[in-house]
């Protein structure tokens, strides 16, 4: 095992009716911006329970954040946030208005322009403290210290992270992930899927323990996952599969251990050029890195094939097996695996391989060998 550090500060009330006991992690007398997405918080009552727990204190609303936050979106809501002056963030949504609102958090104390903090890796020296209303597993950024925010105008979509937005605490009411269409719960599914697989699927350390919690994590989204999709209603399918998500990306699984993340770093590039969904770009990425990378990743291949899907048999056969159950099981959710299931010519891929190298990106994978020249192969491998 690797040396570490361990560090998540972020409360977790879990379960139904927990909307309420967030009235007690406000800090007294403070003034929240209310932030939130399109509008699913209105038609499913989570907005109404938001309300009645933060009566009493001053709330200033920001709706619109919309999916893929955007940079331009979230600098009118510093600019509301300074203006009146708030003290604290309270966002109510998915990912993406939990990534938007640790942006505002962090640009609200920031001088000069704030893109900096994307684009050059600006030190985030102070932040708002927030607190989150998750309505969307899949992300784990109700647990962790991790933004991706989207520049409209140059089509950029770029993360950062921090401590100091990591939130105060998060409620994970699964009752509220009822509304939710087939597939945003299925991109849900495959984006946690996909953070454990980059936290796993790399090379040996020696770490048993970190080895099964990620696939306790891959085993229960496989069997999970499907059931809050047959079953939308099952509040004990909606529970474990967002406790499988906050855990995917809080920290746990990944200490100690090598990381990869080049699925997460080629798919933004395609969200950000073609506008495909998160989860849709990690389904179409993953299962080409894993065959590209089959050779420096051999033995977690292997132990994955076994472990998490059964597969005995020779060790080339159960890595060829376990690359095709990873895509039949994305593909039987529904989220297609191919650039061409949308849209999307070979011919894209040169310019997507030239905003890698534009962002720095040209040394991806747990051991940095996924040059630009690796990434074009893996899109080939997409097409
Ligand atoms: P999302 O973009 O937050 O939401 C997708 C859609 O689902 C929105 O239209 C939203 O509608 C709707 N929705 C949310 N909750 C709902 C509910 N309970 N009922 C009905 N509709 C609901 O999706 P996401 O997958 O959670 O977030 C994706 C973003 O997170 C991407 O930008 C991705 O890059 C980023 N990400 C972040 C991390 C991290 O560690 N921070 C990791 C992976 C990905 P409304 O807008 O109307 O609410
Ligand atoms: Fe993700």
């Amino acid at each position: 095992m690797q040396n570490f550090t361990f560090y998540n500060p972020t409360k977790i009330l879990f379960g139904q009716g927990q909307i309420a006991a967030l009235k007690a992690e406000l800090p007294s007398s403070a003034k929240i911006l209310l932030t939130y997405g399109g509008g699913s918080i209105h038609r499913n009552g989570v907005y109404a329970q938001v309300k009645a727990a933060t009566s009493g204190h001053g709330v200033v609303e920001f709706g619109g954040i919309e999916p893929n936050p955007r940079f331009e979106t979230l600098m009118r809501a510093v600019d509301l946030a300074r203006a009146e002056q708030v003290d604290f963030i309270l966002a109510v949504g998915g990912g993406s208005v939990i990534d938007g609102s640790k942006f505002i958090a962090a640009a609200f104390y920031h001088e000069g322009d704030a893109w900096a903090i994307l684009a050059d890796h600006a030190p985030v020296q102070r932040a708002l403290p927030l607190g989150t209303v998750l309505t969307l597993p899949a992300t784990g950024s109700e647990m962790n210290a991790f933004a991706v925010v989207t520049r409209e105008s140059t089509h950029e979509k770029l993360p950062f992270s921090s401590p100091l937005v990591y939130p105060r605490f998060s409620v994970l009411d699964p009752t509220t992930t009822f509304t939710l269409p087939a597939r945003q719960i299925a991109n849900g599914v495959v984006d946690a899927f996909t953070h454990t697989m980059e936290q796993y699927l790399t090379y040996p350390v020696n770490a048993p323990l970190q080895d099964r919690f990620a696939e306790g994590i891959l085993q229960t989204l496989i069997e999970e996952g499907p059931k809050t999709l047959e079953h939308p209603q099952d509040v004990d399918a909606r529970s474990n599969m967002m406790w499988c998500a906050t855990m995917a990306l809080n920290g746990l699984i990944g200490a100690g251990v090598p990381q990869d993340w080049a699925t997460h770093m080629i798919g933004h590039e395609i969200t950000a050029l073609h506008g495909l969904d998160h989860a849709q770009t990690l389904a179409v990425v993953l299962p080409a890195t894993m065959q590209r990378q089959r050779g420096a990743k051999r033995d977690k291949l292997i132990q994955y094939g076994r472990r998490v899907w059964g597969i005995t048999g020779e060790d080339d056969t159960t890595i060829d097996q376990a690359i095709a159950k990873t895509r039949a099981f994305f593909e039987s959710l529904g989220v297609r695996t191919r650039l061409g299931d949308y849209g999307i010519a070979p011919e894209a891929i040169p310019a997507l391989v030239a905003q890698l190298e534009k962002h720095g990106m040209v040394k991806l994978g747990e051991r940095g060998d996924i040059t630009p020249e690796r990434s074009r192969e893996i899109l080939e491998l997409c097409a």
